[in-house]
């Protein structure tokens, strides 16, 4: 079941990994939170007539993994937002001593504020046509190992090019991108500059491994795509590498966001080892498994799949 993976090492409250207590619904917090502020913003000018943008818009908010106290600071209850409970607690979980994790006790899970995604709006497509228009990280990677393996002569190179974005990627986002929630209320109650943040992040990335002088005419190739809300794949020709790079940035900017808690570790002035989520590490395992490995499409899939993570479109 997507979304109930525990906060294991959180003490007090957690559940064991296997607890077989699915038969209680579970008490989902900020479920229904309504989104005050939008946020959509194109990382460079449209190239080929693609754009790459980054936004809040994704509309499938995922399980929060980050323990919402981890200062062991004094807070009122989590279910006060949801339930009206009005107790105290210092618990890393943010849960009272009665709402906290008990066989026979529903879980409580947190649903973060805003889903944030890396969109894609092909030529001739409006934003409003494609507010949800995603390709998964995992897809993106497969058309540029697929691009690598294109021309014998260019594999090298190419291979070669692609290891020194990823490893720039991965450097660039790890540790330094803020949970959904913490960029969703940094919009609402700020200026967003956490999300600009992650724009001008990946704009200096792709222009440094790609720079538009070298590469603004090169294309990986046709790709399609499938939208969620359509029954039949979009045909995308001729997708110019720097859109691609830019949106493999975004979709593993936005994994991490949606999905990662090791922002919040090192917030906290804890430890990266503390940190319980893969995240950013798993589009990269699948990268090097099928660019370097020899691993096949499935067996990279099968190697690299996680409770809740999205499927290889
Ligand atoms: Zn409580």
């Amino acid at each position: 079941m997507e979304g109930t993976r525990p906060l294991e090492g959180a003490e007090g409250s957690e559940p064991p990994a296997e607890v077989g207590d699915d038969k209680i619904p579970s008490v989902r917090i900020f479920d229904k939170r309504p989104r005050s502020r939008d946020f959509d913003r194109e990382i460079f000018p449209s190239e080929g007539g693609y754009l790459v943008e980054f936004s809040n818009q994704g509309g499938k908010h995922h399980e929060n993994p980050n323990p919402p106290n981890l200062r062991k600071r004094r807070m009122t209850c989590l279910v006060s937002e949801d339930g009206g409970c009005e107790n105290v607690t210092d618990n890393q979980t943010g849960l009272c001593s009665d709402h906290n994790y008990k066989k026979g006790r529903p879980r409580v899970i947190l649903i973060h504020w805003a889903d944030w995604i890396g969109r894609i709006i092909p030529p001739g497509r409006r934003r409003e046509d494609c507010l949800t228009w995603a390709p998964a990280h995992l897809s993106i990677i497969e058309r540029f190992v697929v691009w690598t393996q294109s021309e014998e002569e260019q594999r090298q190179p190419r291979l070669k090019k692609l290891d020194g974005f990823v490893s720039d990627l991965m450097s660039t986002i790890k540790g330094n991108t803020p949970d959904s929630t913490t960029l969703q209320r940094d919009l609402e109650s700020s200026s967003g500059a956490m999300a600009a943040q992650v724009v001008s992040n990946a704009r200096e990335v792709v222009n440094r491994n790609f720079p538009s002088e070298e590469y603004a005419s090169v294309s990986v190739g046709d790709w399609s795509y499938k939208p969620r809300e359509l029954d039949e794949s979009v045909k995308l020709g001729s997708v110019p590498i720097r859109t691609m790079a830019a949106l493999l940035f975004l979709g593993v900017a936005s994994e991490e966001a949606n999905r990662g808690d090791l922002w919040t570790y090192l917030q906290c002035g804890r430890r990266q080892e503390e940190a319980k989520r893969a995240s950013v590490y798993m589009p990269m395992a699948y990268y090097y498994l099928r660019a370097h490995l020899g691993a096949t499409k499935n067996m990279a899939t099968q190697s690299v799949r996680q409770p809740g993570s999205r499927s290889l479109a």
